[in-house]
């Protein structure tokens, strides 16, 4: 039995996909840092949002609601979080926990959308910048704002740790630490500058995708690397006359290594919190978790950027130490989504989770214990329409071996969409046999049983979580 409350450190990156963490296998940089919490924890495998954004994810997470109920549909501020509603920090603050948000935030500010249920809180107004950036810091209206000089995440982790210098030793806490990096347009720092300087970083097995075979969305997104970024990405020219392929392998090896480099600061402050807990006696009884808002395309598909349900986009790290219950280095494949984080802390802290939270606590499967009605399948909806790297809107279904995505392909008459409509387009695909997801089964006569039964799982689904099928006026 546990005797005292757990404290919590909850470190999230933004746009950090666990492609590039060793401890998941990465094949072109090392974290040695996030490791740890791995080696002395566990990694789940099978950790996914259920809308591949920035900001309706925190939303998720927090609210432990899907978007279409916490009304984060897209990038705020076009939808922000009502800071009225429910989040767990807020039930955590009410139960005696000391609570703190230092970072990214990215759902709205001023006095109806900044951070609540925090004892403090500084975050970045909108994505914040990497370099000097200015933070909006707790006080009336929606707080106050002032520019504080350095890097971004080496000024995230100073906070976090002079957060944790100043509270009360005797009641547990519960601390965000939210990095911006390693977002978009992924500048490093002086110290990480030249790392790779000298090296070619592996390309991805799918860079020159040619997107045979699958709908329509794949073909015409604008996220592909070189040929839809701009001089600000690769910090210089773009040689527009080469063919797409030099193109897309020159501006991969450009973006990787800032984007590494990014991430290899993280890594280093990582270690530092690490550490500090260490030093103060704090490792045995606080929760550590490592994640990231979605997933992100590292060249996958010949692609940067996220929003697409495939598999580099959809797939969250997460990584969780807590020894009094976690056996060290174990893993778990079962599926856990972002709501269902907000459950699995509250569950740990010995707090009961309220009804209206549509996660599940997976406290069981830290244990080593997966119960036999855990979900077999997962529900995902992208909002956004065309507005953003032409992604088009869809939903879909995974479960352990497949995976169904249905392009609707209509804004909905929501204001920020595109209005012009899209021929709805399927895709399918069978994890196990294509974990890459280039060959689209969805019209293979072989298939038509399991699409069938993915159809029936997917309507099923979208019924129990309270959202709405799409229907053509057409
Ligand atoms: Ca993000």
């Amino acid at each position: 039995m546990r005797k005292e409350k757990p404290n919590f450190l909850f470190i999230m990156s933004d746009d950090h996909a666990s492609h590039a963490i060793s401890w998941y296998g990465s094949k072109i940089n090392k974290t040695p840092n996030i490791d740890r919490i791995g080696e002395e924890g566990m990694r789940f495998d099978n950790c996914f949002c259920t809308n591949s954004l920035c900001s309706p994810s925190r939303a998720s997470i927090l609210t432990g609601t899907y978007s279409h109920i916490n009304g984060v549909l897209t990038l705020a501020p076009l939808t922000c979080l009502d800071n009225r509603i429910l989040t767990f920090p807020k039930i955590l603050q009410q139960n005696g926990y000391q609570t703190a948000i230092f970072g990214k935030w990215h759902l709205g500010t001023g006095p109806q959308y900044c951070p609540s249920g925090f004892d403090e809180w500084a975050v970045l107004p909108g994505q914040g910048f990497y370099h000097n950036p200015e933070f909006i810091f707790k006080g009336p209206c929606g707080g106050y704002r002032k520019t504080v000089k350095g890097y971004v995440t080496d000024i995230i982790t100073d906070m976090c740790i002079e957060y944790l210098e100043s509270i009360d030793k005797n009641k547990p806490f519960c601390l965000f630490c939210h990095h911006k990096a390693p977002h978009r347009y992924w500048e490093p720092d002086e110290k990480h500058l030249h790392l790779f300087a000298n090296e070619e970083i592996p390309e991805p097995e799918t860079l020159l995708d040619d997107y045979s075979t699958r709908a329509t969305a794949a073909k015409v997104a604008e996220m592909r690397i070189g040929v839809h970024m701009e001089e600000k990405d690769l910090k210089c020219e773009i040689n527009r006359n080469l063919s797409e392929e030099e193109l897309r392998r020159w501006a991969y090896q450009r973006y990787i290594k800032d984007y590494l480099r990014c991430v290899a600061s993280i890594d280093d402050n990582v270690g530092r919190l690490l550490d500090y807990l260490d030093k103060k006696g704090l490792y045995k009884n606080t929760v550590v978790i490592y994640t990231s808002d979605q997933g992100f395309f590292l060249g996958d598909h010949g692609w940067y950027d996220k929003r697409f349900m495939y598999e580099e986009s959809l797939k969250m790290p997460f990584l969780i130490r807590y020894p009094e219950i976690i056996k060290p280095g174990s893993v778990n494949d079962d599926i856990v989504l972002n709501v269902d984080f907000a459950s699995l802390i509250l569950d740990l802290a010995g707090l009961p989770v309220p009804e209206s939270f549509q996660g599940r606590s997976f406290l069981p499967l830290l244990e080593g214990k997966t119960p036999s009605d855990w979900r077999d399948a997962m529900y995902y909806r992208y909002w956004t329409h065309r507005r953003g790297h032409n992604v088009f809107a869809h939903y879909g279904i995974r479960t352990k071996r497949y995976k169904l995505i249905y392009y609707y392909g209509d804004g909905l008459g929501l204001p920020w969409n595109c209005e012009e409509k899209e021929t709805p387009e399927w895709e399918l695909f069978d994890l196990e046999k294509d974990p890459y997801e280039l060959k689209n089964v969805y019209d293979d006569p072989e298939y038509s049983e399991v699409v069938k039964e993915l159809k029936n799982k997917l309507n099923k689904l979208q019924k129990e979580l309270g959202d709405t099928p799409y229907h053509s006026e057409d």
